[in-house]
């Protein structure tokens, strides 16, 4: 592929991350509390997520070893942080879950997989073939702070899992008012975190495939909360009123 061609390439992914942005504005994507039994087959809820986000490192490492460009440190550093994030969501995560018995529709695995293929795809092959981050890179404003960036989200990204994922005790699979630090502020604090996670890695690659990867976690991530904070409002009547979605004071 010519760079030429891989940026348009990018382009038509970021088009197609704004028209999924507004279908996900009127329909709710159905896994988790929105699951639905009219989407088709379904899949238990562990296993989707597995394969749902397993394949992305499979993808990435294709690409990154069999591209032309030799890999510098400061590139190995970037495939860590990203690696590190997906091990956790695809292998960790999964199995910390406490949803027993519960499914989502295969269709949703599918789409999950697809996002994560093509983006899994874009970083691997923008550093396996177009871009070598020298050392100097390391000491840039873009990189510390993007990395500061990226680790702030990944941290409240975690903790705000596992206070969800505590809630319950093990076998249970009810719903309770989060509470604590960053759910004072917003009730998806996880997705918060992730979406804070993707900028940084956007700024500390400054990069066309890292903008174009946080353009889809928002566009995943903020319908989604929005969704959610709905379903909370309209569950729990003593909801805090104050609370926002996902940015504090304004969403
Ligand atoms: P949720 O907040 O919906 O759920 C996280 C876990 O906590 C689920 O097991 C859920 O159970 C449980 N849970 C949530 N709220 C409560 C509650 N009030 N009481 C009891 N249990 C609760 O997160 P998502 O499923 O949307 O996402 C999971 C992770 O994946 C997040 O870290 C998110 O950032 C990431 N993600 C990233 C995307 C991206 O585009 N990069 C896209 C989607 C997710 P149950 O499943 O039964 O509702």
């Amino acid at each position: 592929m010519t760079p030429d061609n891989f940026t348009t390439f990018i382009y038509c992914w970021i088009i197609l991350a704004i028209a999924v942005f507004i279908m996900l504005m009127f329909i709710t994507a159905p896994y988790g509390r929105h699951t639905k039994q009219t989407w088709g087959p379904l899949v238990d809820n562990k296993t989707g997520w597995i394969v749902m986000e397993v394949f992305v490192l499979v993808v990435l490492f294709w690409f990154v070893f069999n591209g032309k460009n030799p890999q510098s440190f400061v590139n190995q550093i970037i495939i860590a942080f990203f690696a590190f994030h997906y091990l956790n969501r695809s292998i960790v995560f999964p199995f910390r879950l406490r949803t027993k018995g519960k499914k989502m529709p295969v269709v949703i695995m599918l789409m999950g997989m697809f996002f994560n293929l093509v983006n899994g795809f874009i970083i691997g092959y923008y550093l396996g073939n177009f871009k070598i981050y020298d050392d100097a890179w390391m000491r840039s404003v873009p990189f510390i702070s993007g990395t500061i960036i990226f680790f702030a989200g990944m941290i409240i990204n975690w903790w705000s899992d596992t206070t969800l994922i505590n809630l319950r005790k093990k076998g249970d699979t009810g719903y309770q008012i989060p509470e604590g630090r960053w759910f004072h502020y917003v009730s998806c604090p996880n997705l918060m975190g992730e979406m804070i996670e993707w900028g940084g890695f956007a700024i500390l690659t400054w990069s066309l495939p890292g903008l174009a990867f946080f353009i889809w976690t928002f566009c995943n991530l903020v319908p989604r909360a929005v969704s959610h904070h709905r379903w909370y409002k309209e569950k729990f009547k003593n909801y805090p009123a104050e609370r926002k979605a996902i940015i504090p004071f304004i969403v």
